[in-house]
């Protein structure tokens, strides 16, 4: 299994609208673990779409509990166990994961329970191990560590970046942040930086279009990032390559990927990606994350 990033879903946000791209979530395999960051709705169809047997599901992140992150944790892990899942899976997540689990399985209670009876299932929730983390190490196990760093996201101040590494090769994502200078450090010298982006020029149109104006703007520019800030972040890291993720706006018709590419660039002048749903990116090594191709 190459190791790899697969974006399954590349806007920022949980609206959907016809024709446009899904919310977040992400696949990452490295050191032969597939591990999904963020279950923003539409990451199970993500996962099928990219090859993945849902039965292997092994390790997930979440790195804030808003639900263009969370939607569809249940629902994907709900439709692994139907596919045949039996071995265990590990949820790492902010605190208040387990209390969204927990209930989630009480609202699914009647299928859960009817399936053991019924199909001789496991029980689910047998085979759910849910972390709650914090600051710093969060996983070391089998070659492969995680280690997380919070981020500027208010109100949420449980939102977290994450950092994976397997031997010599590292993956950061940015999580929700406004511009956050300590995020280079933790960045430092990844073979990716998953960075969450804003065009200044589409807010004005994203937010007359959605219809709660000022108190959106509000939100947007205390916690998000523009392109430009997510490209002073890479440069600072040194990181070998930024892929723009969590585009706001990611379904405005009258900005391209030429346009990501222009504001970013005033900032950094490595390797670049700007994401959209089903894309994957190379990590073998620094030649073949230039060969990307999509899925
Ligand atoms: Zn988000
Ligand atoms: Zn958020």
């Amino acid at each position: 299994m190459p190791d790899r990033l697969v974006l399954l879903g590349s806007k920022g946000g949980p609206a959907l609208r016809p024709g446009g791209p899904w919310p977040s979530s992400s696949l990452l395999q490295i050191g032969g673990r597939s591990i999904v960051v963020d279950c923003g709705l539409g990451v199970t169809r993500g996962l099928v779409d990219a090859g993945i047997s849902l039965k292997s599901l092994d390790l997930i992140f979440i790195t804030h509990l808003h639900s263009d992150h969370v939607l569809e944790l249940g629902p994907l892990i709900h439709t692994a166990w139907t596919a045949g899942l039996a071995t265990p899976v590990g949820v790492f997540g902010p605190p208040g994961t387990g209390h969204y689990w927990r209930r989630f399985c009480q609202a699914m209670e009647f299928d859960i329970e009817i399936r053991i009876v019924d199909e001789g299932r496991p029980d689910i929730r047998d085979l759910v191990s849910i972390s709650e983390f914090g600051e710093g190490q969060v996983v070391a196990q089998g070659g492969l560590t995680v280690s997380a760093l919070r981020v500027e996201h208010p109100p949420v101040t449980d939102c977290f970046a994450l950092r994976f590494e397997h031997g010599a090769k590292s993956v950061v994502f940015s999580g929700d942040t406004a511009f956050y200078p300590p995020l280079a450090d933790f960045a430092r010298g990844a073979d990716i930086l998953v960075h969450e982006a804003m065009l200044e020029e589409g807010i004005e149109r994203l937010v007359a279009r959605t219809g709660n104006g000022a108190r959106l703007r509000e939100h947007l520019l205390a916690s998000h990032s523009f392109a430009e800030e997510a490209g002073s972040i890479a440069s600072d890291a040194g990181v070998k390559r930024l892929v723009l993720n969590h585009l706001i706006p990611a379904d405005d018709s009258l900005i391209g990927e030429a346009d990501w590419t222009a504001a970013v660039r005033k900032t950094w002048n490595g390797d670049l990606t700007i994401a959209r749903d089903g894309l994957v990116v190379g990590l073998s090594s620094a030649k073949a994350a230039a060969g990307e191709e999509t899925a």
